[in-house]
């Protein structure tokens, strides 16, 4: 084999509840992920050289993406390789359908989609648990990209177990041209909460009981985001789409992860069709549905 193609999607957090900051910097998390249909393709060559390029679809700018060892999707391949001990540069090419900086967990789903594309280039024999287990070294989202579905993260957010999900969802995904710094978002949240007591958060009872109804209307009820106050308070600006979604008979808005994307669920892809039209004005407006897979060989 001298070429393999990996899909992997994005991410949105149907909760994120964050507890309190630990003395390593991180806050436990319990979340449920959902993946949506914003995808990243990887492919990985066998190459002369360890090499990246990357281009966008759907109106993805890529110009924010680092190219050099910092890019996420290179850090996979050279930890796999270091771990299998494989001494086979590979020429990686990332094409992203996921809007960068935007809390959708595009950079993880290029590290979970190389993982799975090296894996497979070089013939590995690798359980699914340790493909996991490097992916959670990547980054807290790594490991949901290469499940996906819908699903709960505890930890850091990268011990994942799945969540039975009898629905299709509809979103409309509304992007901006400005990102937010996910450490900022937490640094943030962090100043808004000083002096306080934050509880262990729990996923709700409620919205898994939602997702085993295949429920949009249950979900749009329980949808949360902790870290919502704290990227409002850095981009106050985004009250206003947020609140333009609802009026436009949004069954939900909420911020996506640490944002600044801006997530509104619908009855249905008509129903986001009618949504998505009253925000043009805001930002550049996308529809999706999930739960998708997670990385996919093409
Ligand atoms: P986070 O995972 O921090 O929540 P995000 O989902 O908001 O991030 P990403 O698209 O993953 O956003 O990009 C976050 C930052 O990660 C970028 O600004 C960029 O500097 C860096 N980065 C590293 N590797 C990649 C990659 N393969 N694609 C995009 N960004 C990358």
């Amino acid at each position: 084999m001298a070429e393999v193609t990996v899909q992997a999607p994005a991410k949105i957090n149907l909760h994120l509840g964050v507890g309190p900051v630990r003395p390593d910097g991180f806050h436990p998390l319990a979340t449920a992920y959902q993946a949506i249909s914003l995808t990243s393709r990887v492919t990985a060559r066998d190459g002369g050289d360890w090499a990246l390029t990357c281009t966008g679809h759907d109106g993805v700018d890529v110009s924010g993406v680092p190219l050099d060892d910092t890019n996420l999707a290179l850090r996979a391949a050279r930890l796999l390789a270091s771990r299998a001990g494989v001494e086979r540069p590979v020429a990686l090419h990332l094409d992203k359908g996921i809007p960068v900086a935007g809390g959708l967990a595009g950079g993880s789903a290029d590290a979970a989609a190389t993982l799975l594309a090296c894996a497979t280039l070089w013939e590995l024999d690798i359980a699914a648990a340790d493909l996991a287990a490097l992916a959670g070294e990547l980054g807290s989202d790594v490991p949901f990209g290469l499940v996906g579905g819908s699903a709960a993260g505890h930890g850091r957010g990268e011990l994942v177990t799945p969540i039975h999900d009898a629905g299709r969802y509809d979103w409309v995904v509304l992007t901006f041209d400005f990102g937010v710094s996910t450490p900022a978002a937490y640094a943030e949240f962090d100043r808004l909460h000083a002096g306080t007591a934050v509880p262990v958060p729990e996923i709700p009872a409620a919205l898994v009981e939602a997702l085993a109804n295949g429920s949009a209307r249950e979900l749009a009820d329980v949808l949360a985001n902790d870290l919502h106050p704290a990227t409002l308070q850095l981009r106050p600006e985004l009250a206003e789409p947020l609140s333009a979604g609802l009026d436009a008979s949004a069954l939900a808005a909420l911020v996506s992860g640490s944002g600044p994307t801006c997530l509104f669920l619908a009855e249905d892809r008509d129903h986001a069709d009618k949504v998505a039209t009253q925000l043009t004005t805001y930002g550049r407006v996308r529809i999706a549905h999930g739960p998708v897979t997670g990385a996919t060989v093409l």
